[in-house]
């Protein structure tokens, strides 16, 4: 099962920044007139190169412990999810074990991430119909992982592609955002389901459970919210947001 190290984090953010600044000398001249499908060979061509290696933030051993995570991580930070889950996992190590908690039990553990009274009571309601309905297994479709409380289609999507090597494409803010600013998805993509539909429809099927983590990411680091740095950029001759500006 994936595990990323903080060292190893430390070295993929350092190559992709080192691999990253010849870029930067390239910016111009912009590419203004690609299609759709250059820009999307531009960015698997560099984010390729930069992130050969992609994986999730979040620390986890199981696919179980991957849902308790990903459904921490909701409007929350993957480094405040990764502080609490050591002692939670260690306390509640199974599905079996947390179905057997109450409510509040798990509240102390996860008390200081967002929405901590809801999220706890969704754990141990989730925890209990895994034992229930699955087998104390998380299960791997759509419909049985959205099914289970506190489980949405990014949720689901997350769990499919990293527990399960699924070809699913999770949207959250960093997803949406990157692709919108790149044009790797039409200004009529309004909703994280149009985008992911539209991502998994150009992206060849073998890239993207990378892809969902290259996206991220780059909007989590370099594509920022408020002052992407587009200076640092190794994409910005190709993004469509970037040619708009300059
Ligand atoms: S050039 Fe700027 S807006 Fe475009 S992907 Fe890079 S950081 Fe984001």
């Amino acid at each position: 099962m994936a595990y990323t190290s903080k060292k190893t984090v430390l070295l993929l953010r350092i190559q992709y920044f080192c691999v990253s600044l010849p870029h930067v000398q390239q910016t111009k001249p912009f590419i203004t007139d690609m299609t759709k499908r250059e820009r999307y060979e531009a960015a698997i061509d560099f984010f390729s190169e930069t992130m050969p290696v992609a994986e999730t933030e979040l620390h986890y051993e199981n696919a179980f412990q991957l849902l308790v995570a990903v459904m921490l991580s909701a409007q929350c930070t993957d480094k405040r999810v990764n502080i609490v889950t050591p002692a939670l996992f260690e306390a509640y190590p199974t599905a079996e074990a947390m179905a057997a908690a109450t409510d509040e039990d798990v509240l102390v553990f996860v008390k200081s991430v967002s929405y901590p009274n809801s999220k706890a009571k969704h754990l141990v309601q989730t925890a209990r119909q895994l034992c229930e309905r699955f087998g104390g297994e998380v299960p791997q479709t759509l419909d049985e992982l959205t099914s289970l409380p506190g489980v949405g289609r990014k949720t689901a999507n997350v769990v499919m592609s990293v527990a399960f090597g699924q070809a699913r494409m999770a949207v959250d803010t960093h997803v949406f955002r990157v692709s919108h600013r790149i044009g790797l998805v039409p200004p009529k993509a309004t909703t994280p389901l149009a985008v992911e539909l539209e991502l998994v429809k150009h992206f060849p099927e073998a890239l993207i459970p990378k892809a969902h983590h290259w996206l991220i990411l780059h909007g989590r680091y370099t594509c920022t919210a408020m002052r992407p740095r587009c200076m640092e950029c190794g994409l910005a001759r190709a993004c469509a947001y970037y040619n708009k500006k300059s």
